[in-house]
C-alpha cells in the first residue's frame, strides 16, 4: 500500500502569446517511486522548476528539498531513501498518521491553492489508487465501480478523492484523480510484495539469501511500470477539461506467477508443494527450498483481486502502458542483482 504516493500541482506562467505554459511543479511523496519518476518525466519534458516535498510524521508535510531543475542533470534529484524507512515503518502501525498525510493532507493542499488565490492558475492531480476499490464490486473495474476500500490507507484515500471533486466542483479548480492500479519498478519500496521478490531472488541468485517467505500466494494484481503510469498523471493535466481516469493495464497475474517468472528470469524453475501454510516453492533444479508461506504476511483485510479497466483513458488522452508484465518482472530482478552484487546489504 503506498502511503506517500506523489500529488503534483503544476502552477501557471502566463506566456506573453496570452497562453498558459506550466512551468513550476511541486512533486509531494518524493522519497516513494512515483515521485522520483515523475519529477524526472516533469523535466525531461522541458519543466524549469521541481519542488518537492515529503511526508513528515512531524508535520504531515515539510518542504525538503528544493530543486531549481535548469539544466540540471537528473542526479541533481536528491532522494533520502533512509526516510523512506522510518516514514513506511510509522505509517504501517499508525491508522490515524494514514488518515491525517492522505487524506486530510490532500485537503490541506487543496485549501492552500484556494487560500492562495491560485484556483484558476494551478492544475492538481491526486494520486488516487485501486485501493479504493478494495472488496471489489465489479470486474474489471473502472471510472463507474463503486468504491469498497478495505485499509485504513483506502479510507483516508476515499476522503482525498472526494475532496478532490468538491473542490472541482465547487471552486472550478483543475484538480483530476488518476486511480492508478499496482506500479512497480526496481524503485518500489521494499515492502511492497514485487520488490520483496525481485530483491530475495537476487540474493537468491547471487548465493546471499536461500529462502524467503510470503503471505498470500494467490493474491492478484493488476501490475503495470511507474514509469508509463507517470506519464499518464502528465497527460492528465494537458486536457481542457479536469477528467478521472482509471490507469491499469487490463492484465491479472498472481503473486505466485510474479515468484515464478522471477525465478525462471535466473534459470530456476520453482514448482509448489503442500497446501495453505505448509506450501514451499521448491526450485527443480537443485531441489532446494526457495519460498515458505508465512501468516504473519496474511491481511485481516485482504484485496485479493484487482483489475482495472483503462479504456476512457485510451480513448480520451490516449494513454496506454507500454512495458509487459515479463519485462517489468526482468527489469526488477535485474536491478536488484546489479545493487545486491555491489551491496549485499542494501
Ligand atoms: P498493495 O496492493 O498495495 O497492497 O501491494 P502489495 O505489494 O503490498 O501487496 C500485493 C498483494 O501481495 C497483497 O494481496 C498481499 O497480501 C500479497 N502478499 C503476499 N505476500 C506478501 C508479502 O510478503 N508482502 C506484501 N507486501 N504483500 C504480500
Amino acid at each position: 500500500m503506498a502511503q506517500c504516493a506523489a500529488a503534483a500541482a503544476t502552477s501557471g506562467d502566463v506566456n506573453g502569446d496570452g497562453k498558459t505554459k506550466r512551468k513550476v511543479a511541486i512533486i509531494t511523496g518524493i522519497t516513494g517511486q512515483d515521485g522520483s519518476y515523475l519529477a524526472e518525466f516533469l523535466l525531461a519534458k522541458g519543466m524549469r522548476r521541481v519542488i518537492l516535498v515529503f511526508c513528515n510524521v512531524l508535520t504531515v508535510t515539510r518542504l525538503n528539498t528544493e530543486i531549481d531543475l535548469g539544466n540540471a542533470a537528473h542526479d541533481d534529484i536528491t532522494i533520502p531513501y533512509p526516510t523512506v524507512q522510518c516514514v513506511w515503518q510509522i505509517s504501517f502501525d499508525l491508522a490515524e498518521y494514514t488518515a491525517d498525510v492522505d487524506g486530510v493532507g490532500t485537503l490541506r493542499l487543496l485549501d492552500a491553492v484556494k487560500t492562495c488565490g491560485l484556483t484558476d492558475t494551478v492544475r492538481f492531480y491526486q494520486a488516487s489508487t485501486s485501493e479504493l476499490y478494495g472488496k471489489v464490486q465489479e470486474i474489471p473495474q473502472k471510472e463507474t465501480t463503486p468504491f469498497y476500500p478495505r485499509s485504513p490507507y483506502g479510507a483516508a484515500k476515499l476522503y482525498a478523492y472526494w475532496i478532490v471533486v468538491n473542490f472541482r466542483e465547487a471552486y472550478n479548480l483543475f484538480a483530476v484523480n488518476g486511480i492508478l492500479f499496482n506500479h512497480e519498478s526496481p524503485r518500489r519500496g521494499s515492502n511492497f510484495v514485487t520488490r520483496k521478490i525481485s530483491r530475495s531472488v537476487a540474493k537468491i541468485h547471487l548465493g546471499q539469501l536461500q529462502c524467503f517467505s510470503l503471505g498470500n500466494l494467490d493474491s492478484k494484481r493488476d501490475w503495470g511500470h511507474a514509469k508509463d503510469y507517470v506519464e499518464a498523471m502528465w497527460l492528465m493535466l494537458q486536457q481542457e477539461e479536469p477528467i478521472d481516469f482509471v490507469i491499469a493495464t487490463g492484465e491479472v497475474h498472481s503473486v505466485r506467477e510474479f515468484v515464478e517468472k522471477a525465478f525462471k528470469h535466473v534459470g530456476k524453475t520453482i514448482v509448489w508443494e503442500g497446501k495453505n501454510e505448509e506450501e514451499v516453492g521448491r526450485c527443480q533444479e537443485t531441489g532446494e527450498i526457495h519460498v515458505k508461506v508465512d501468516p504473519k504476511y496474511y491481511r485481516p483485510t485482504e484485496v485479493d483481486f484487482l483489475q482495472g479497466d483503462s479504456s476512457k483513458a485510451l480513448k480520451i488522452i490516449g494513454w496506454k502502458p507500454r512495458v509487459t508484465f515479463e519485462e517489468l518482472v526482468k527489469e526488477m530482478v535485474d536491478a536488484d542483482i546489479e545493487l545486491m552484487r555491489n551491496n549485499p546489504n542494501a
